[in-house]
């Protein structure tokens, strides 16, 4: 299901303040968007090929593509900074963490999911990936309450049948009331793919394959989630390269690194998105390069849990493509894609050095990322391209005194867009989304969170 009856009258979004078009074509006169899609890209001083029903002036306004989350786990908004996790590496925060996820609730998620998707969208965000990885009792339709939650805020998500089949029972990390059997998991993945994946530019749910991580699934999971991937035709999600402990796992339990334990199940293909993929030697990255295995770069996430920095400049040269992801909302612990752009630049220069442009960045979190999820028709400012668009106002305190309006969105830390459009649709509009009460949202959520922990 493409989102109905786009509008089919032309509008004209007119000469922004600024515009970052993630390619080399000038935006400065803006853009028409018709259909749901951008009909024209206007450089300076250029009017509309054909007349416009409706105009938008952007003088007030920097104009991006919709920006692009890669990796999330949007049930973690209900345990953010959480005493018990929030100062601890990640497998003594997961297995702290793991018997609360484990009283999760239908409603928990719902209220969960919509509380990342909304955040995400006042950042800019308009498409979102999700690696949902939880089913206990109760909650086997999780991935259709988050389809749900999507669709009522009208945006764009690549939602991961993830799985857990190795518990503590067989040398896992997860308690074993966390996993599912193999053939329960493989039955599910088919069914959610026949029932909601979208094809083609203006897909609005897609759904992936996602085992959760080396130390929590079995070789076989993996092995038979990518023969699925294949057959039907969907990409593959996992988490990989992480931390040091999950290489040693990974040495220990199937006596190979992390690359070679991908490859051994049929994983380093171009079908693949690895959350993390920090700890990568020179050879490997190469590998990943020549197999077009993509990175979700989580850097929040890394810092917050001192997992380490990924070698995004060296993964980006061997021809691995990179986007951005918040991750989940327990290691961030905020779903902000706008201030996540900006987290990355600075990591990357602390890496590589002050000349890592800004301009980089936000094209990891556009362009990048929706190579990263495999859409094509997303992630840049051109004709024929979906019409996602992120518009952001500069004329806060934080502002005052910039100079360069697209530097100015990551270097005085913009966290909020004004004007979001998903598919030609106004999904937030000065700075709010019509028709959702985010006082009720928050009250809701918080009770939720609070009778979580407290079990
Ligand atoms: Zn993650």
């Amino acid at each position: 299901m493409a989102h109905p009856k786009a509008p089919a009258a032309r509008l004209w979004i007119r000469n922004p303040q600024a515009a970052f078009t993630a390619n080399g074509l000038d935006a400065s006169g803006g853009l028409v968007v018709s259909g749901g899609v951008i009909a024209e890209v206007l450089a300076a001083g250029q009017n509309p090929s054909e007349p416009c029903q409706e105009t938008f002036d952007a003088g007030s306004h920097v104009l991006l593509p919709g920006l692009i989350n890669t990796h999330h786990h949007f049930y973690q908004t209900l345990t953010r900074a959480w005493g018990p996790a929030a100062n601890a590496p990640l497998f003594p925060w997961l297995q702290n963490l793991y018997p609360v996820w484990a009283r999760l609730t239908p409603r928990d998620l719902e209220l969960a999911s919509t509380v990342a998707l909304a955040e995400l969208l006042l950042s800019g965000c308009t498409t979102a990936a999700d690696h949902h990885y939880l089913f206990p009792a109760g909650l086997e339709d999780a991935i259709d309450i988050e389809v749900a939650a999507v669709r009522r805020l009208g945006m764009r998500a690549t939602l991961t049948r993830g799985s857990m089949t190795l518990g503590t029972d067989d040398g896992g990390l997860p308690p074993q009331s966390t996993v599912q059997a193999p053939e329960v998991v493989l039955a599910d993945s088919e069914r959610l793919v026949r029932q909601y994946h979208e094809r083609g530019g203006d897909a609005v749910i897609q759904i992936a394959l996602a085992p959760c991580s080396p130390f929590s699934v079995t070789k076989e999971i993996m092995a038979e989630s990518a023969a699925l991937a294949e057959r039907l035709d969907v990409r593959l999600h996992t988490h990989l390269a992480e931390t040091r402990d999950e290489e040693e796992f990974c040495r220990e339990m199937f006596g190979l690194r992390p690359v070679d334990y991908l490859d051994s199940v049929g994983w380093l293909t171009d079908r693949t998105w690895l959350g993390h993929g920090i700890h990568f030697s020179d050879a490997e990255i190469s590998r990943l390069g020549a197999a077009g295995t993509a990175v979700a770069h989580c850097p929040t996430s890394n810092m917050r849990l001192a997992s380490g920095t990924a070698r995004v400049l060296e993964l980006e040269e061997a021809g691995v493509p990179v986007g951005l992801g918040v991750d989940g909302s327990a290691s961030n612990d905020a779903s902000n894609m706008i201030l996540e752009a900006r987290q990355a630049l600075y990591l990357q220069r602390l890496r590589y050095g002050a000349d890592v442009p800004v301009e980089r960045a936000l094209g990891w979190a556009t362009r990048g990322s929706a190579a990263v999820l495999g859409r094509a028709g997303l992630g840049q400012l051109a004709p024929g391209m979906q019409a996602d668009l992120a518009l952001f106002r500069l004329d806060g305190l934080r502002f005052s005194g910039s100079h360069d309006p697209v530097a100015a969105l990551l270097l005085c830390a913009a966290d909020r867009a004004d004007r979001v459009m998903v598919g030609g649709r106004w999904r937030v509009v000065d700075g709010m989304i019509p028709g959702l009460d985010i006082a009720g949202l928050i009250a809701e959520h918080s009770a939720a969170a609070r009778r979580l922990v407290n079990g």
